[in-house]
């Protein structure tokens, strides 16, 4: 039986695996990676103390930074359920079975799927969800960037240095992204933008040739040999039923990071907590953990 069991290790869970470490409380972290999405981000230009960092630099020094501590971590390893039974929370994972006083979810968010017809074939063969992990793969390429937010802009800069042209598609009438990265992108020769444009499906024959768009009643062929799919993320949050969540699946906390079931704890992108940023996801982290704490103590079982 741990103290803590912390669900993730990106910036909220190595955080909050820091911060229970700091106080010796026993603790668990069960994560599929380390790093999360922080590893995949390109340049992080708004932590704290880096007035310019690699994401993937940021989180080494972030798993330098726990691996510091003696920690109890299960790495490539996915949390399938949790609950609350008694007083104990039981984890299930897909290689074990674990039980704690408390648990911290920090499982953040992946990537949303387009749902068009080519998109399962062509994925890693084409088609990919991240531009810091598999943009060197198309360079010298023409490319298509589906989405309109910080996350397909984000991968639009990241490949000018690398691809020949990149079309970015987006289905509404506008950018959603930041003013800074919008002025980049449009600024950008190698860059044409498509608004109110949908993708309806991905082709090809071993790997991506083409793309079907629609604007309006007019369709198209525009060839490609790269789709970066960056239409927003979905939370982590289908493996624990029981918590109130909002009608986007995050994870319903207050101010103390608790959720609606006592013991178990909630921090990071996975939380309703407005904005996701990594110094957000790490300030929740610390928060957590402090609650924990204090929780562990006013239970008696510290
Ligand atoms: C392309 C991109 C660029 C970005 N750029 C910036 C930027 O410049 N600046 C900035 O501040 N923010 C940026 N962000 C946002 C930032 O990365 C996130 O807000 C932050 O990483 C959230 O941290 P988190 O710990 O809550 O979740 P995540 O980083 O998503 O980490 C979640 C962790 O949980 C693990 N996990 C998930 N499900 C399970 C499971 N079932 N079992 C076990 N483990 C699980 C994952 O493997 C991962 O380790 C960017 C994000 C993306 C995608």
């Amino acid at each position: 039986m741990f103290d803590v069991i912390i669900v993730g290790a990106g910036p909220a869970g190595i955080t909050a695996a820091i911060y229970a470490a700091r106080k010796k409380i026993s603790l668990l972290v069960i994560s599929k990676d380390i790093g999360g999405q922080a590893a995949l981000s390109g340049d992080v230009e708004n932590y704290t103390g880096y007035q310019f960092i690699s994401g993937p630099e940021l989180a080494f020094k972030f798993e330098e930074h726990l691996r510091k501590f003696d920690i109890g971590l299960k790495e490539n390893e996915a949390v399938e359920e949790i609950k609350k039974i008694n007083n104990s929370i039981q984890v299930k994972t897909d290689k074990g079975f674990y039980e704690a006083r408390a648990v911290i979810v920090a499982s953040g968010k992946r990537s949303r799927e387009l749902g068009v017809p080519g998109e399962k074939e062509f994925k890693n063969h084409g088609l990919t969800y991240c531009a810091t992990c598999d943009g060197p793969i198309f360079s010298g390429k023409d490319v298509a960037v589906i989405g309109g937010g910080n996350s397909a802009l984000d991968a639009a800069i990241q490949l000018i240095k690398i691809a020949n042209k990149i079309h970015i598609i987006n289905i509404t009438s506008d950018f959603t992204g930041d003013q800074v990265m919008r002025d980049i992108v449009t600024a950008n020769q190698k860059i044409t933008v498509l608004h109110n444009t949908q993708v309806t499906a991905i082709e090809g024959s071993k790997a991506v040739t083409e793309i079907k768009i629609k604007n309006g009643n007019k369709e198209e062929i525009l060839p490609v040999e790269g789709v970066f799919v960056e239409i927003g993320l979905i939370p982590n949050s289908e493996f624990i039923k029981d918590v109130e969540k909002n009608k986007l699946g995050e994870i319903k906390v207050n101010s103390y990071n608790e959720t609606s079931i006592p013991g178990i704890f909630a921090a990071g992108d996975v939380t309703d907590v407005p904005e996701k940023q990594i110094v957000i996801a790490a300030g929740e982290g610390s928060k957590a953990a402090l609650t924990v704490f204090r929780y562990l103590i006013h239970n008696q079982v510290s």
